[in-house]
């Protein structure tokens, strides 16, 4: 027989990710009685798989333009309030050792596991109830007036269906504060989820496009084979397009272009658009190539560009981009041709045929309008007790550990006023 479970708590956060169990325990240290529901079988996948298992938690230096959001300014409140120093502290007082890597990024020596138990064990000392395994189906609000002292008091009732001992049974939790921290639609293996979106339309909120980001490209042939047999390699470069720059590596895949450099670029990118790579920057190859001609260079070029490139690039982009001079020494080749092919590898211009989706993205760009959203609390404006932090926003962050960052502090500010 399937019973229902009914209890009371002070604070339900839905979501047992980076977020979700900032925003607990931080609630939970003020003596508000917190219960986590998560509904997959496990909590916190996504950081058990960030930084390549090693957690790249946060970085050194956090600035607002290290974000996109249709509201620029809204994330500067809550990252002043919880820094990437705060998190630097709770890391070293559970001893989880760290390093710091190129660009200021913060990633375990150990493995990302260390993060979760650290935030796993401040739930514990902060008596958190953590039900995994929990579906919600239905969110009800009320605002009841109370009697005796004529205030309003708002209240939520959370009804689902949770696999308590392999037996569902329905779950009715009461509580005063209802924190939605259930991320969002990247990597649905790892609990990616647009179950937040449902909730703010149900509350009215705004939802702004959403898109993979952190993503892959794509390519459609000729280029998808070029860059497939060139697979696994990587090779520093500067990518551009819509005014936004990535110094970074470039990483040939079997479907397209990956890498750093990419993922940063493919926030800003919109199907249709090019993107521009320059293959060798701070080096300016018109005028080098020129200048090797003046002196009379009997090189080839691709042996020029080999002390640059790797040699199977450098073989691909002659058969692509200069394969009428394949043979023909640098001294013998018109200024013209060499002009045009110094641009080219300075700015290759490169049309995507997409980008691989939700399926490989780290984040999803865009989400629950911040408009609605007070900055300091991440409280609902015209909803008293109702929360939205972490991926769910329309807060994204650049690779580096600001994704991490924001969770943290955003789910810090809404602990604290839970
Ligand atoms: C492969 C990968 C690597 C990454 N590496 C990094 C990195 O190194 N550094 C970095 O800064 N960022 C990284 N990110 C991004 C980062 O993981 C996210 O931005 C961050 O986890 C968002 O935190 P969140 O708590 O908002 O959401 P999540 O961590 O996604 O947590 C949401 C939780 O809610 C649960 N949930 C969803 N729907 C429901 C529901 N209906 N009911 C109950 N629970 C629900 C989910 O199962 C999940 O546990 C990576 C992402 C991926 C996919």
């Amino acid at each position: 027989m399937v019973r229902p479970v009914s209890q009371k708590y002070d604070v339900v956060v839905l979501g047992a990710g980076a977020a979700g169990l900032m925003s607990a325990f931080t609630a939970g240290k003020r003596g508000r009685k917190v219960l986590v529901i998560e509904k997959s079988n496990k909590v916190g996948k996504k950081i058990l798989m960030s930084g390549g298992g090693k957690c790249n938690f946060t970085n050194e230096l956090v600035d607002s333009d290290n974000f996109l959001s249709k509201n620029t300014h809204f994330c500067k409140s809550a990252l002043s309030r919880f820094t990437s120093k705060d998190f630097v502290d709770l890391v070293e007082q559970h001893n989880v050792e760290y390093e710091v890597r190129k660009k200021n990024q913060y990633f375990c020596t150990g493995s990302s596991k260390n993060i979760l138990d650290m935030l796993l064990r401040e739930c514990g000392s902060a008596g958190v109830d953590i039900l995994t395994d929990t579906e919600i189906k239905n969110i009800n609000d009320s605002d009841n007036t109370v009697a005796s002292t004529g205030t309003s008091e708002y209240r939520f009732l959370i009804k689902g269906l949770s696999d308590i001992n392999r037996s569902y049974r329905s779950l009715e939790i009461d509580c005063n504060s209802l924190i939605v921290a259930t991320g969002a639609l990247s990597i649905p293996t790892l609990g990616g989820s647009g179950y937040g979106y449902e909730i703010a339309e149900q509350f009215d909120l705004e939802v702004t496009r959403k898109y993979a980001g952190l993503v892959p490209f794509m390519f459609s042939d000729p280029l998808k084979s070029v860059f497939s047999r060139l697979s696994g390699i990587s090779t520093k470069v500067e990518v551009t397009t819509n005014g936004h720059v990535f110094v970074d590596n470039l990483l040939f895949t079997h479907r397209g272009l990956s890498g750093p450099a990419m993922l940063q670029i493919s926030n800003y990118w919109t199907p249709g658009d090019l993107l521009k790579i320059d293959l060798i920057p701070n080096v300016d190859l018109s005028h080098e190539l020129i200048k090797m001609k003046n002196q009379s260079d009997k090189r080839l070029i691709r042996s020029y560009l080999n002390e640059h490139l790797p040699k199977s690039v450098v073989l691909e982009l002659q058969s692509l981009l200069f394969a009428d001079f394949s043979d023909v020494p640098i001294v013998q080749i018109n200024n013209r041709d060499l002009i045009k092919l110094g641009n080219t590898l300075n700015s290759w211009p490169l049309k995507p045929s997409g980008t691989e989706g939700y399926r490989t993205a780290e984040v999803t760009v865009g989400g629950v309008n911040t408009n609605g959203i007070s900055s300091r609390t991440m409280e609902v404006k015209k909803r008293p007790g109702l929360y939205f932090v972490g991926e769910v926003l329309d807060v994204t962050g650049q690779l580096g550990g600001f994704n991490f960052q924001w969770a943290w502090a955003s789910g810090y500010v809404a602990g604290l006023a839970a």
